[in-house]
C-alpha cells in the first residue's frame, strides 16, 4: 500500500510530457509462437471504442464496466466473420498500466489469430506499439517513476530469485524511496541556504554551517555512499560474474565444469590436451548467475606452459572476476603449476582466486592442508569432480569470495542501483561534497546554492524528472514490445 508519504513522491506529470491525448497503440504482449493463450493489449483514446468494434459479447451490453472480464468472440465488422472465442476486458484510465484506456484480450495462443485481431484493431485506427511503450506511457503520465520502470525490464530478465527480488525491491520503489529521503534532506538544507541569500546581513544567524555540514554528511553523503556499495552487490546478482578454471592438462577443469553444470556437456577425456575449444556455460551458484569459462581447450601441445599462462590464458584472466586454479592432489604440485600461479598472481594481483585441489578420492589419506605452505595467502577447497564431494564447499567459497560475505541477508540483497544509477549517484556525491567542503570553508550562500542545486540535478535524473528524450528512448529501446 502507498504511504502519504509515497503518494507525495510521485512525480506529477509535466505537461510538455503528457501523452494523454497521444495515439492509440496495440501489440501482442505475450512471447511468439502457441500458447495457452495470448494477449492484445490496447492503449489509448480509443481503446474503448475499438473494443466495441471488434468484440461482440455473449450478452449484449450497452457499455462495458470498468476492469470487467467479458466473454466473447472477436468479429471482423467489415465482413462479419468470426476470429475466435475470447475473454475482454476493459480498464478506464487512470487505474491502469498506462493510466491511459486499455483494453486487452485473451485469445487462444495462436500466433496466426493474435496477428489477425491485432490487424483488425489496426484497421479500427491504433497503431503498432514500440518497444517498451506502454511502460514508457506508464512513466511519461506519472504512474511510475524512471527507477520503476526500468526495474519492471529487470524482473523480465532476471536470471536468478535475488535478481528477481532486487528487481521487486525496486519496482515497489525501494530505490526511488531512498533518493527521495535524500533528496528531502538537501531541500531542507538549501531552502536555509535561499534565507540567507535573500536576507544577506543576517548571515551569520540563519546559518550554521558545521551544523548543516554534519546534516550533509549524514543525510546525503552516507545514504549515496550506502547506495554506490549497493550498485556494485546488485551488478552481482542482476548480471552475474565470471570464472574462469585454470589448470594445467587433465586435472579435472572439464570435470569440474561437468559437475557444476550436473551434466555433461563439456568433452571429457584422459588424454591431455584434446578438449579443443573454450567451453562457456552459466550455473547458478547460491542465486548468483556465475559464466563459468574452461579454459581446457587454450593448450596447443606445441606451447610452453609459460605461453599458456601469459599469452592465451590472460585474455581469459582479465576478463575474468574470479580464478578457479585447479590443482590435482594425486600428482601433488607441479612445477607447471607454481608457474601458473606465479603467472596469475604477477599479471592479476588483485583478481580473486580460490586454489582448488581436485581428485581427492583418489588420496584419501593425504592432508590438502599440506598444500596450504606453498599458497599462504589464498583460500584452499579440497574437492573430488569425479564423485561431487566438497562441491557445495566450493560454491560456498565462490559466493563469499564475490559477494564478500557468506549469505544474504533474509530480506535480499537491498537495492540495486544500475549503471545509470550509479553515473548519476557518484556526480550527486561529488556535488555535495563539494557544498560540504564549502559549507566548513565559509563560502558565501550563492556559491553552496550552485553545487546542492547540481545535486538535487543528479538525483533528479534518477527518477526520470530531468532525464533526456534520448536517454529515455535508450532504456525503453530495451524492453520488448508489448511491455
Ligand atoms: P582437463 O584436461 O583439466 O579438462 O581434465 P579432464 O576433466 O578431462 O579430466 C582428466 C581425467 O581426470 C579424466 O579421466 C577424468 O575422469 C579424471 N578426473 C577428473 N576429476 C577427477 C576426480 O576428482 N577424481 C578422479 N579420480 N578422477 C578425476
Amino acid at each position: 500500500m502507498l504511504t502519504g508519504h509515497n503518494q507525495k513522491m510521485v512525480p506529477s506529470t509535466p505537461p510538455d510530457t503528457a501523452v494523454s491525448g497521444a495515439e492509440t497503440i496495440a501489440a501482442i504482449a505475450t512471447p511468439a509462437g502457441a500458447g495457452g493463450i495470448g494477449i492484445i493489449r490496447v492503449s489509448g483514446p480509443l481503446a474503448g471504442p475499438i473494443l466495441s468494434q471488434v468484440f461482440r459479447p455473449h450478452r449484449p451490453v450497452s457499455s462495458f464496466a470498468s476492469h470487467h472480464m467479458y466473454y466473447g468472440w472477436i468479429v471482423d465488422p467489415g465482413t462479419g466473420s468470426l476470429l475466435d472465442e475470447v475473454l475482454a476486458v476493459f480498464m478506464r484510465a487512470p487505474h491502469t498500466y498506462t493510466r491511459e484506456d486499455v483494453t486487452e484480450i485473451h485469445c487462444h495462443g495462436s500466433y496466426l489469430v493474435l496477428e489477425m485481431i491485432l490487424a483488425l484493431i489496426f484497421r479500427q485506427g491504433a497503431r503498432p506499439a514500440r518497444a517498451g511503450e506502454f511502460t514508457k506511457r506508464a512513466f511519461l503520465n506519472g504512474r511510475i517513476d524512471l527507477t520503476r520502470a526500468e526495474a519492471v525490464l529487470e524482473l523480465l530478465q532476471a536470471k536468478t530469485g535475488p535478481a528477481l527480488g532486487l528487481a521487486c525491491g525496486q519496482l515497489q520503489g525501494r530505490l526511488h524511496d531512498q533518493v527521495m529521503a535524500v533528496r528531502e534532506s538537501l531541500l531542507a538544507v538549501r531552502a536555509v541556504i535561499e534565507v540567507a541569500i535573500d536576507f544577506p546581513e543576517e548571515e551569520g544567524e540563519i546559518l550554521d554551517p558545521a551544523r548543516m555540514a554534519e546534516q550533509l554528511q549524514q543525510e546525503v553523503i552516507g545514504p549515496i555512499t550506502a547506495l554506490l556499495a549497493d550498485a556494485d552487490q546488485g551488478r552481482i546478482f542482476r548480471k552475474g560474474i565470471s570464472a574462469v578454471i585454470l589448470g594445467r592438462p587433465n586435472v579435472g577443469k572439464s570435470s569440474l565444469l561437468n559437475t557444476l553444470l550436473r551434466e555433461e556437456r563439456a568433452l571429457v577425456t584422459a588424454i591431455p590436451g584434446t578438449t579443443r575449444d573454450t567451453i562457456e556455460e552459466y550455473v547458478n551458484i547460491k542465486g548468483m548467475p556465475v559464466r563459468i569459462i574452461d579454459t581446457a581447450g587454450i593448450r596447443d601441445t606445441s606451447e610452453t606452459v609459460e605461453a599458456l599462462g601469459v599469452r592465451r590464458a590472460r585474455a581469459k584472466l582479465a576478463e575474468a572476476d574470479l580464478v578457479l586454479l585447479l590443482l590435482d592432489l594425486s600428482t601433488g604440485l607441479t612445477p607447471e603449476d607454481r608457474q601458473l600461479y606465479a603467472n596469475i598472481r604477477e599479471n592479476n594481483g588483485d583478481t580473486l582466486l580460490l586454489v582448488v585441489l581436485n581428485k581427492q578420492d583418489l588420496v584419501p589419506d593425504l592432508d590438502p592442508g599440506s598444500f596450504a605452505a606453498d599458497f599462504p595467502e589464498e583460500v584452499l577447497v579440497p574437492i573430488s569432480a569425479k564423485n561431487g564431494d566438497g562441491i557445495r564447499q566450493l560454491e560456498q567459497a565462490i559466493f563469499t569470495a564475490v559477494a564478500g560475505q557468506d549469505t544474504l541477508p533474509d530480506s535480499g540483497p537491498g537495492c540495486a542501483p544500475n549503471l545509470r544509477h550509479r553515473a548519476a549517484l557518484a556526480k550527486a556525491l561529488d556535488a555535495c561534497q563539494r557544498a560540504a567542503a564549502g559549507l566548513t570553508e565559509g563560502l558565501p550562500p550563492d556559491l553552496l546554492a550552485v553545487d546542492l542545486q547540481a545535486t538535487l540535478d543528479h538525483l533528479a535524473d534518477i527518477v526520470g524528472e530531468t532525464t533526456t528524450e534520448d536517454v529515455l528512448d535508450m532504456i525503453f529501446e530495451r524492453f520488448c514490445i508489448g511491455k
